[in-house]
Protein backbone atom coordinates (compact mmCIF):
# COMPACT_ATOMS: atom_id res chain seq x y z
CA UNK A 1 0.00 0.00 0.00
CA UNK A 2 1.42 3.37 -0.43
CA UNK A 3 1.49 6.16 1.85
CA UNK A 4 -1.84 8.16 0.64
CA UNK A 5 -3.35 4.36 1.46
CA UNK A 6 -4.24 3.73 -1.99
CA UNK A 7 -3.20 -0.43 -2.92
CA UNK A 8 -4.50 -1.76 -6.21
CA UNK A 9 -7.07 -4.15 -4.31
CA UNK A 10 -8.51 -1.82 -1.98
CA UNK A 11 -12.17 -2.02 -4.65
CA UNK A 12 -15.84 -3.16 -4.10
CA UNK A 13 -17.49 -5.14 -6.62
CA UNK A 14 -21.39 -5.24 -4.96
CA UNK A 15 -22.80 -2.33 -2.49
CA UNK A 16 -23.96 1.15 -2.89
CA UNK A 17 -27.09 0.17 -2.08
CA UNK A 18 -28.15 3.69 -1.25
CA UNK A 19 -31.42 5.09 0.46
CA UNK A 20 -33.26 6.84 -2.60
CA UNK A 21 -32.67 3.32 -4.30
CA UNK A 22 -33.62 0.63 -1.67
CA UNK A 23 -35.86 0.19 1.57
CA UNK A 24 -33.02 -0.70 3.54
CA UNK A 25 -30.14 1.62 1.87
CA UNK A 26 -29.21 4.28 5.10
CA UNK A 27 -27.03 6.62 3.11
CA UNK A 28 -27.16 8.72 -0.24
CA UNK A 29 -25.71 7.16 -3.45
CA UNK A 30 -23.69 10.41 -3.15
CA UNK A 31 -22.66 9.57 0.48
CA UNK A 32 -21.76 6.64 -0.25
CA UNK A 33 -19.32 7.24 -3.26
CA UNK A 34 -17.63 10.42 -2.18
CA UNK A 35 -16.83 8.08 0.93
CA UNK A 36 -15.50 5.66 -1.54
CA UNK A 37 -12.90 8.68 -3.06
CA UNK A 38 -12.05 9.71 0.61
CA UNK A 39 -10.71 6.14 1.47
CA UNK A 40 -8.71 6.02 -1.91
CA UNK A 41 -10.17 3.07 -3.39
CA UNK A 42 -9.27 2.54 -7.14
CA UNK A 43 -12.96 1.22 -8.17
CA UNK A 44 -16.48 0.76 -6.40
CA UNK A 45 -19.07 -1.47 -8.21
CA UNK A 46 -22.91 -0.19 -7.66
CA UNK A 47 -25.45 -3.32 -7.21
CA UNK A 48 -28.97 -2.19 -6.66
CA UNK A 49 -31.11 -5.16 -6.02
CA UNK A 50 -32.95 -5.50 -9.30
CA UNK A 51 -36.86 -5.34 -8.97
CA UNK A 52 -38.68 -7.99 -8.68
CA UNK A 53 -41.61 -9.39 -11.46
CA UNK A 54 -43.67 -10.68 -8.97
CA UNK A 55 -45.33 -9.21 -5.58
CA UNK A 56 -45.13 -12.64 -4.12
CA UNK A 57 -41.48 -11.49 -3.42
CA UNK A 58 -41.34 -7.77 -2.63
CA UNK A 59 -39.75 -7.98 0.90
CA UNK A 60 -41.59 -7.05 4.35
CA UNK A 61 -39.53 -3.72 4.26
CA UNK A 62 -40.53 -3.00 0.99
CA UNK A 63 -44.07 -3.30 1.89
CA UNK A 64 -44.01 -1.35 4.92
CA UNK A 65 -42.51 1.12 2.93
CA UNK A 66 -45.43 1.52 0.67
CA UNK A 67 -43.43 -0.14 -2.37
CA UNK A 68 -45.18 -2.20 -5.10
CA UNK A 69 -43.85 -3.46 -8.03
CA UNK A 70 -44.23 -0.23 -9.93
CA UNK A 71 -42.47 1.59 -6.96
CA UNK A 72 -40.03 -0.62 -7.09
CA UNK A 73 -38.94 -0.15 -10.51
CA UNK A 74 -39.23 3.55 -10.46
CA UNK A 75 -36.68 3.34 -7.84
CA UNK A 76 -34.70 1.43 -10.33
CA UNK A 77 -35.12 3.27 -12.92
CA UNK A 78 -34.19 6.18 -10.71
CA UNK A 79 -30.61 4.46 -9.83
CA UNK A 80 -29.86 3.49 -13.36
CA UNK A 81 -30.25 7.64 -14.00
CA UNK A 82 -28.25 8.43 -10.64
CA UNK A 83 -25.32 5.74 -11.16
CA UNK A 84 -24.88 6.45 -15.00
CA UNK A 85 -24.25 9.99 -13.78
CA UNK A 86 -22.04 9.41 -11.34
CA UNK A 87 -19.90 7.32 -13.64
CA UNK A 88 -18.74 10.20 -15.62
CA UNK A 89 -19.45 13.14 -12.40
CA UNK A 90 -16.57 10.85 -10.64
CA UNK A 91 -14.51 9.94 -13.36
CA UNK A 92 -10.90 10.49 -12.90
CA UNK A 93 -10.96 9.92 -8.86
CA UNK A 94 -12.77 6.51 -8.80
CA UNK A 95 -13.76 4.08 -11.43
CA UNK A 96 -17.95 3.32 -10.98
CA UNK A 97 -19.43 0.30 -12.60
CA UNK A 98 -22.76 0.21 -13.22
CA UNK A 99 -24.54 -3.08 -12.19
CA UNK A 100 -27.82 -4.93 -10.42
CA UNK A 101 -27.68 -7.39 -7.31
CA UNK A 102 -30.18 -10.43 -9.39
CA UNK A 103 -33.21 -11.97 -7.39
CA UNK A 104 -33.67 -15.90 -8.34
CA UNK A 105 -36.83 -15.47 -7.95
CA UNK A 106 -39.70 -15.87 -9.32
CA UNK A 107 -37.82 -18.90 -10.37
CA UNK A 108 -39.42 -19.11 -13.75
CA UNK A 109 -38.77 -15.34 -14.60
CA UNK A 110 -35.81 -13.96 -13.08
CA UNK A 111 -33.34 -15.00 -15.85
CA UNK A 112 -35.38 -13.10 -18.35
CA UNK A 113 -36.04 -10.07 -16.15
CA UNK A 114 -32.52 -10.37 -15.17
CA UNK A 115 -31.48 -9.72 -18.97
CA UNK A 116 -33.83 -7.21 -20.21
CA UNK A 117 -32.86 -4.79 -16.67
CA UNK A 118 -30.07 -5.18 -18.09
CA UNK A 119 -30.35 -4.32 -21.59
CA UNK A 120 -33.05 -1.99 -21.09
CA UNK A 121 -30.38 -0.39 -18.79
CA UNK A 122 -27.04 -0.49 -20.50
CA UNK A 123 -25.90 -1.93 -16.96
CA UNK A 124 -22.07 -3.15 -16.92
CA UNK A 125 -22.90 -6.36 -14.67
CA UNK A 126 -24.25 -8.19 -12.84
CA UNK A 127 -24.20 -9.77 -9.28
CA UNK A 128 -26.05 -13.00 -8.77
CA UNK A 129 -27.21 -13.65 -5.58
CA UNK A 130 -29.56 -15.77 -3.68
CA UNK A 131 -31.71 -13.90 -1.08
CA UNK A 132 -34.86 -16.65 -1.55
CA UNK A 133 -35.12 -20.33 -1.01
CA UNK A 134 -38.14 -21.11 -2.92
CA UNK A 135 -40.96 -18.93 -0.89
CA UNK A 136 -38.63 -18.05 1.71
CA UNK A 137 -36.57 -15.43 2.34
CA UNK A 138 -33.01 -16.47 4.31
CA UNK A 139 -31.67 -13.34 5.04
CA UNK A 140 -34.22 -10.94 6.58
CA UNK A 141 -34.96 -11.91 10.50
CA UNK A 142 -34.65 -14.82 12.71
CA UNK A 143 -38.02 -15.49 12.30
CA UNK A 144 -38.01 -16.03 8.74
CA UNK A 145 -34.81 -18.39 8.75
CA UNK A 146 -36.60 -20.56 10.74
CA UNK A 147 -39.59 -20.68 8.61
CA UNK A 148 -37.32 -21.79 6.03
CA UNK A 149 -36.24 -24.48 7.68
CA UNK A 150 -39.05 -25.76 8.85
CA UNK A 151 -40.70 -25.94 5.39
CA UNK A 152 -37.37 -27.47 3.92
CA UNK A 153 -37.30 -30.07 6.14
CA UNK A 154 -34.42 -29.05 8.60
CA UNK A 155 -30.86 -27.08 7.80
CA UNK A 156 -29.16 -29.51 6.48
CA UNK A 157 -32.07 -29.95 3.62
CA UNK A 158 -32.02 -26.10 2.81
CA UNK A 159 -28.40 -25.78 2.87
CA UNK A 160 -28.93 -28.20 -0.08
CA UNK A 161 -31.63 -26.90 -1.50
CA UNK A 162 -29.79 -23.41 -1.48
CA UNK A 163 -26.59 -24.39 -3.02
CA UNK A 164 -28.55 -26.49 -5.82
CA UNK A 165 -30.54 -23.23 -6.43
CA UNK A 166 -27.09 -20.69 -6.32
CA UNK A 167 -25.64 -23.88 -8.85
CA UNK A 168 -28.34 -23.28 -11.00
CA UNK A 169 -28.33 -19.38 -10.95
CA UNK A 170 -24.57 -18.91 -12.34
CA UNK A 171 -25.14 -21.87 -14.78
CA UNK A 172 -28.56 -19.81 -16.11
CA UNK A 173 -27.72 -16.37 -15.76
CA UNK A 174 -23.71 -16.51 -16.04
CA UNK A 175 -23.47 -13.47 -13.49
CA UNK A 176 -20.01 -11.81 -13.12
CA UNK A 177 -20.16 -11.95 -9.68
CA UNK A 178 -21.57 -14.28 -7.13
CA UNK A 179 -23.03 -12.63 -4.24
CA UNK A 180 -21.82 -13.55 -0.46
CA UNK A 181 -21.95 -17.26 -0.97
CA UNK A 182 -22.42 -18.84 2.12
CA UNK A 183 -25.18 -16.56 3.15
CA UNK A 184 -26.99 -19.50 5.11
CA UNK A 185 -24.43 -18.59 7.62
CA UNK A 186 -25.88 -15.44 8.93
CA UNK A 187 -28.46 -17.20 11.36
CA UNK A 188 -26.91 -20.83 11.40
CA UNK A 189 -23.34 -19.88 12.43
CA UNK A 190 -21.72 -22.48 14.04
CA UNK A 191 -24.42 -24.87 13.21
CA UNK A 192 -22.87 -28.82 12.34
CA UNK A 193 -25.22 -29.14 9.34
CA UNK A 194 -22.56 -27.02 7.37
CA UNK A 195 -20.59 -30.15 7.86
CA UNK A 196 -22.66 -32.77 6.61
CA UNK A 197 -21.98 -34.67 3.57
CA UNK A 198 -24.55 -33.63 1.58
CA UNK A 199 -23.93 -30.19 2.25
CA UNK A 200 -20.86 -30.03 1.27
CA UNK A 201 -21.13 -31.86 -1.85
CA UNK A 202 -23.73 -29.20 -3.22
CA UNK A 203 -21.41 -26.31 -2.10
CA UNK A 204 -18.70 -27.72 -3.69
CA UNK A 205 -20.97 -28.06 -6.65
CA UNK A 206 -22.23 -24.85 -6.81
CA UNK A 207 -18.08 -23.83 -6.25
CA UNK A 208 -17.44 -25.88 -9.38
CA UNK A 209 -20.08 -24.15 -11.43
CA UNK A 210 -18.88 -20.88 -10.85
CA UNK A 211 -15.20 -21.63 -11.36
CA UNK A 212 -16.48 -23.20 -14.83
CA UNK A 213 -18.84 -20.71 -15.75
CA UNK A 214 -15.84 -17.70 -14.60
CA UNK A 215 -17.77 -16.06 -12.55
CA UNK A 216 -15.84 -13.99 -9.60
CA UNK A 217 -16.78 -15.54 -6.04
CA UNK A 218 -16.67 -12.14 -3.69
CA UNK A 219 -15.15 -11.94 -0.49
CA UNK A 220 -17.93 -10.08 0.95
CA UNK A 221 -17.35 -7.96 4.13
CA UNK A 222 -20.78 -8.45 5.27
CA UNK A 223 -20.47 -11.16 6.86
CA UNK A 224 -17.57 -9.24 9.84
CA UNK A 225 -20.22 -6.94 10.33
CA UNK A 226 -23.12 -9.20 10.65
CA UNK A 227 -20.74 -10.69 13.57
CA UNK A 228 -20.13 -13.73 11.72
CA UNK A 229 -16.04 -13.43 12.75
CA UNK A 230 -15.63 -13.73 8.58
CA UNK A 231 -16.20 -12.20 5.42
CA UNK A 232 -18.48 -14.51 3.29
CA UNK A 233 -17.83 -17.08 2.24
CA UNK A 234 -15.89 -18.96 5.23
CA UNK A 235 -11.92 -19.59 5.47
CA UNK A 236 -12.44 -23.60 4.04
CA UNK A 237 -14.80 -22.57 1.05
CA UNK A 238 -12.28 -20.19 0.06
CA UNK A 239 -9.69 -22.83 0.24
CA UNK A 240 -11.86 -24.86 -1.88
CA UNK A 241 -12.58 -22.74 -4.60
CA UNK A 242 -8.62 -21.93 -4.48
CA UNK A 243 -8.52 -25.71 -5.20
CA UNK A 244 -11.13 -25.83 -7.87
CA UNK A 245 -9.39 -22.56 -9.81
CA UNK A 246 -12.10 -20.18 -8.60
CA UNK A 247 -11.24 -16.47 -9.10
CA UNK A 248 -12.11 -14.01 -6.35
CA UNK A 249 -13.01 -10.36 -6.01
CA UNK A 250 -13.84 -8.24 -3.54
CA UNK A 251 -17.04 -6.68 -1.76
CA UNK A 252 -18.22 -4.62 1.03
CA UNK A 253 -21.78 -4.52 0.21
CA UNK A 254 -22.83 -1.53 1.56
CA UNK A 255 -26.05 0.42 2.51
CA UNK A 256 -24.44 2.98 4.70
CA UNK A 257 -21.46 5.11 4.97
CA UNK A 258 -19.69 3.34 7.67
CA UNK A 259 -19.63 0.12 5.54
CA UNK A 260 -17.78 1.75 2.68
CA UNK A 261 -14.35 0.21 2.29
CA UNK A 262 -14.90 -1.55 5.75
CA UNK A 263 -13.49 -4.77 6.46
CA UNK A 264 -11.18 -4.78 3.11
CA UNK A 265 -8.41 -5.72 4.24
CA UNK A 266 -9.66 -8.23 6.48
CA UNK A 267 -11.09 -9.72 3.61
CA UNK A 268 -7.53 -9.58 1.90
CA UNK A 269 -6.02 -11.79 4.77
CA UNK A 270 -8.87 -13.60 4.27
CA UNK A 271 -8.09 -14.56 0.95
CA UNK A 272 -3.98 -14.60 1.32
CA UNK A 273 -4.16 -17.17 4.10
CA UNK A 274 -6.02 -19.37 2.30
CA UNK A 275 -3.01 -19.14 -0.16
CA UNK A 276 -4.90 -16.87 -3.36
CA UNK A 277 -2.82 -14.36 -4.86
CA UNK A 278 -4.48 -12.25 -6.55
CA UNK A 279 -7.88 -10.91 -6.48
CA UNK A 280 -9.92 -9.66 -9.99
CA UNK A 281 -12.37 -6.97 -10.64
CA UNK A 282 -14.50 -5.36 -13.42
CA UNK A 283 -13.02 -2.59 -15.56
CA UNK A 284 -14.31 -0.28 -18.08
CA UNK A 285 -11.60 0.21 -21.08
CA UNK A 286 -10.93 2.92 -23.03
CA UNK A 287 -13.57 1.84 -25.61
CA UNK A 288 -16.24 1.35 -22.96
CA UNK A 289 -16.10 -2.07 -22.74
CA UNK A 290 -15.97 -4.12 -19.57
CA UNK A 291 -13.10 -6.45 -19.09
CA UNK A 292 -11.36 -8.16 -15.77
CA UNK A 293 -8.06 -7.18 -14.81
CA UNK A 294 -6.08 -9.22 -12.01
CA UNK A 295 -4.93 -7.08 -8.89
CA UNK A 296 -1.81 -9.19 -6.77
CA UNK A 297 -2.94 -9.33 -2.95
ZN1 LIG B 1 -27.43 -9.64 -1.25
ZN1 LIG C 1 -26.03 -6.54 -1.71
Amino acid sequence: MTSDGRAPWRFSMHGGHASESSAHGQSTLRALLDRAVALGLEAYGLSQHAPVSDARFLYDDEREAGLDLDGRMAQFEAYAAASAEAVHAYAGRIEVLRGLEAEVVPPSGYVVDTQRLRARFQLDYVVGSVHWVDDHPIDVSPERFAEAVADLGGLAALLVRYYRQLAEMVDALRPEVVGHFDLPRLFSQGHGAHEDGAVRAARRDALAVIGQRGALLEVNTAGIRKGLGSPYPAAEVVAEGRDLGVAFTLSDDSHHVDHVGAGLAEARAHLVSAGVASVWRLHRSEHGAIERLEVAL
